[in-house]
């Protein structure tokens, strides 16, 4: 993973400067992996509302619930972010092509910083992935490979072309600087809640790009002496039942995933059988106190329903996922009604319309 000089910029840092600077992502550049200005490609990713879910909150019993919408990033995801930070460190080191195995909006993320960047990339998914993710990287000249079966079988075309014809992989964790895109998120929220930190975070986890940065950017904002108290979230992963590697290893207490065979939920970003990062995930989420929450899809879309009517938010199906998972916690009595929670709706609904 990254590392930053933190001691050095714990002395020439100021947050409150820093948040005066212009919206978006690239306000925390001496955070960011990238050495240069000009070498950041941007679409305006990042500064993503923190919405407070007050109906939501009222049929719940939490007056304190919250949506970090990430559906307004460019290309509708928060995969933007990480693409964002990514891509603009690729030109820096002055690659010219790029390769990425994706269940879907990663590609699509790709393929626009590329195109922005005159960087070529290659996508190669799922050939059942939703249209629009096939559609938006045909669109911005990507060369799209669609491939019978899941993720993890585009990974490893991926990987061959990296090795035979030097397109340089992007896979999540294969390279550094896309979970440095995504830990911006704690950041955000650190700002949002007044430097203090909510105490309930429930993430859709796939990769784990977003969990594994944000609990990196906890350890880096307390380092940097920024937060008011030492209290961090608890982490929830949320999964699809039909494919939750995560939930498997929680429940029995395991130091690492096992590979999901049969990988099947319409929430396509969640349907990754195995992180590369599943050891770190599994320590982050013991570290924090949290726990991994697995629902089914009729509960995803019901939840999706739900949010739309009760927020005016039409969240992605993972995004809904966390709605969903709510209810079991809830349920299961792990949180308290006094409790700042922040579900993650990662994406928009509308990428998913067939
Ligand atoms: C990729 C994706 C996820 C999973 O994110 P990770 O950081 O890989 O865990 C969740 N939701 C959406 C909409 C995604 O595209």
């Amino acid at each position: 993973m990254a590392d930053y000089d933190l001691e050095t910029a714990s002395a020439k840092l100021d947050r409150d400067e820093i948040v005066q600077r212009l919206r978006g992502m690239w306000r925390w550049q001496e955070l960011l992996p990238v050495f240069q200005p000009e070498n950041i490609i941007s679409l305006g990713e990042g500064d993503t509302n923190l919405l407070p879910a007050r109906r939501l909150g009222e049929q719940l019993g939490l007056p304190r619930l919250f949506i970090k919408d990430e559906s307004s990033n460019p290309t509708g995801s928060f995969k933007a972010r990480g693409m964002a930070a990514a891509v603009s460190k690729a030109k820096e080191l002055g690659l010219n092509k790029l390769v990425i195995p994706t269940a879907g909006n990663a590609g699509g993320a790709m393929a626009a910083y590329s195109a922005r960047a005159g960087i070529q990339a290659m996508v190669i998914m799922p050939a059942d992935s939703p249209l629009a993710n096939i559609k938006e990287c045909q669109v911005m000249g990507a060369e799209v490979i669609l491939v019978e079966g899941l993720i993890s079988d585009a990974a490893v075309l991926a990987r061959q072309k990296s090795q035979d014809q030097g397109w340089f992989d992007l896979s999540t964790f294969r390279e550094p600087y896309r979970c440095e895109g995504k830990k911006i998120m704690g950041y955000e929220l650190a700002q949002a809640f007044h430097w203090e930190l909510p105490d309930v975070i429930i993430y859709p986890t796939g990769g784990g790009t977003g969990l594994v940065g944000m609990w990196k950017a906890f350890a880096e904002l307390e380092f940097l002496g920024w937060l008011k108290s030492k209290v961090k979230p608890r982490m929830v992963a949320v999964q699809a039942e039909g494919c939750a590697p995560v939930v498997k290893a929680f429940q029995s207490r395991d130091v690492d995933c096992d590979f999901w065979a049969g990988a099947q939920t319409i929430a396509s970003g969640l349907r990754v059988p195995r992180s590369f990062a599943s050891r770190i995930i599994m320590q982050d989420l013991y570290q924090s106190g949290g726990c991994a929450v697995s629902v089914n899809d009729s509960e995803i879309i019901s939840a999706q329903k739900n949010m739309a009517v009760a927020e005016g938010v039409f969240a992605a199906p993972e995004g809904a996922a966390t709605l969903a998972a709510l209810t079991h916690l809830l349920d299961r009595g792990w949180i308290r009604s006094d409790e700042r929670i922040v579900l993650f709706n990662t994406g928009s609904g509308l990428k998913y319309l067939a």
